[in-house]
């Protein structure tokens, strides 16, 4: 029986395609966006974090680990993720439940009979299942198989993408479905890489090869401050997707919704106390590109 590795199952989501739908977090990203609001989706293994507001520092946990991977640096626990195998004794062992997980394993009938509780509810309202990560093309077979049992119900699925994978593999797994949300993080390759780890030009590509099939897709462009986020960057993304002829563009601005997480996973946030953008700062940069004729929305 197939698995996959998923961080999250989120229930009524309203913000990840049409109506109400169940979003399912995939685990494991191939790109390392320095603002990523879900830190614990780039890895593809499963991690345990720690609330350093709830430990009293008993050492319990440090003593349980059966693989030593517990340790006191500067007064705090730290787990060495390389010697870690998620067994959870940890977690199990501290009295004030300071230490969890993320990730777990999911079959493909966990996930379809979890996302069917609520089928009533896609139907009234024009929903269904958004696969989501992470980048979920990431786990190809994995993602198939769910894709097909899903569509056993005539269930509307919806996937969000960085278009970072091989593109042979996203001619195969694009088409299958009914919408996709394609993220655009930068219009120039060097900064796409200095933003996320990695250029842009096979996400350009497999969007044009995606635009020219008529796929239907909504392009979304975070709007990152300091990065991407000047009227220059507004014009230049403007202009490449007005040539790629993209007719959805949605822009989504910065939000600090993440910052807890990187703490909990005792990781560094480069955007730390970075202020959050609103729409309303965004109305001169969503007007560069109404001014293209794109249909461009916040
Ligand atoms: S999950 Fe297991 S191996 Fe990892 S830190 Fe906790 S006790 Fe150690
Ligand atoms: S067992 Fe829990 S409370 Fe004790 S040191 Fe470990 S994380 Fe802190």
């Amino acid at each position: 029986m197939k698995e996959g590795t998923i961080f999250n199952i989120q229930k009524f989501s309203l913000h990840d395609g049409p109506g109400i739908r169940t979003t399912v977090f995939f685990k494991g990203c191939p790109l390392k966006c320095l603002w990523c609001a879900n830190p614990e989706s780039q890895s593809f293994e499963k991690q345990i974090l720690i609330d350093h507001d709830q430990c009293v520092h008993c050492l319990a946990c440090v003593h349980t680990c059966p693989n030593h991977a517990i340790h006191v640096i500067d007064h705090m626990i730290k787990i060495d993720h390389h010697h870690c195998t998620s067994c959870l004794t940890c977690a199990n062992t501290c009295p004030r439940h300071a230490l969890s997980i993320e990730g777990d394993t999911k079959t493909i009938e966990e996930i379809t009979n979890l996302c069917l509780q609520d089928i009533d509810f896609y139907e009234e309202s024009g929903g269904g299942v958004t696969l989501s990560g992470g980048e979920a093309m990431s786990q190809p077979f994995f993602l198939k198989e769910l894709v097909s049992s899903l569509k056993e119900h005539k269930i509307h699925i919806a996937i969000e993408t960085t278009g970072y994978i091989n593109d042979t593999l996203f001619k195969e797994l694009a088409p299958l479905f009914d919408l996709i949300l394609f993220d655009i993080k930068h219009h120039s390759s060097k900064m796409h890489k200095v933003g996320t780890g990695v250029s842009n030009e096979l996400i350009l590509s497999n969007l044009k090869w995606a635009l020219e099939q008529k796929l239907n897709i909504i392009i979304r462009i975070p709007v990152i401050p300091d990065y991407n986020d000047s009227l220059d960057d507004a014009r230049q993304f403007a202009d490449t997707l007005s040539h790629l002829q993209a007719n959805q563009i949605q822009l989504l601005p910065f939000h600090q919704y993440g910052e807890k997480k990187y703490e909990l996973l005792n990781l560094s946030y480069h955007y730390k106390n970075k202020k959050a953008l609103y729409e309303e700062d965004l109305k001169d940069y969503l007007e560069v590109f109404i001014e293209k004729g794109l249909n461009c929305y916040i």
